[in-house]
């Protein structure tokens, strides 16, 4: 049960992924959009259609990203009775000026709303889990491993565990969000 529940965890972070790529190649088109129109005068019928072109690569990365965002969550609560995210601090995100980033936290913010308000009418439950150490900590012993974002395995150095490095944090978020439920489950809420 475990073992499929973790295989479940590692398919959505495979399309978080594909969706990152797809934001860094929007990124390329956003940069030379904005290159052009910089370089056109101002009051120019070029400088109009540069404006456009952006506009356009704008509306290209929103609509794409709502799609994502819509397909991804329902999936999610169609699939499964209970879905652990990591409750990252937006705001925080947000401080970091690099454009793939910005674009990157607006789809995380968005899918984590979207997932909330569908599983709420669904009848599943969404747990926000402390993302403090899922990615160092060893998903088999709980040891705290460190290691860069470089790094794509986790290799124990403690139990000798060698996995990939999102399916490590998966796991951990998995148990953790697990152990949310049960305690919440145990309380009766009048
Ligand atoms: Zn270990």
């Amino acid at each position: 049960m475990i073992y499929r529940q973790t295989q479940k965890s590692r398919f959505v972070n495979i399309l978080w992924n594909r969706s990152t790529r797809f934001y860094i190649q929007e990124e390329k088109a956003l940069a030379r959009a904005n290159r052009k129109l910089s370089k056109a005068e101002k009051g120019t019928p070029e400088r109009k259609k540069c404006l456009k072109t952006l506009c356009r690569v704008y509306e290209r990365i929103s609509n794409k990203r709502e799609d994502f965002t819509q397909k991804l969550s329902k999936s999610l609560v169609d699939n499964y009775g209970i879905i652990c995210f990591e409750d990252l601090n937006i705001k925080n995100m947000s401080k970091n000026h690099n454009l793939a980033k910005h674009i990157l936290d607006a789809a995380w913010s968005k899918l984590v709303t979207y997932t909330s308000y569908k599983a709420e009418n669904a009848g599943r439950k969404l747990v926000l889990v402390n993302p403090k150490n899922t990615s160092k900590m060893c998903s088999s012993c709980g040891m705290l491993v460190e290691k860069d974002l470089s790094e794509r395995t986790h290799n124990c150095p403690f139990c000798g565990l060698s996995i990939n490095r999102d399916l490590n944090a998966s796991i951990n978020i998995l148990r953790l969000g697990l152990q949310s439920v049960r305690k919440t489950d145990r309380c009766p809420s009048f």
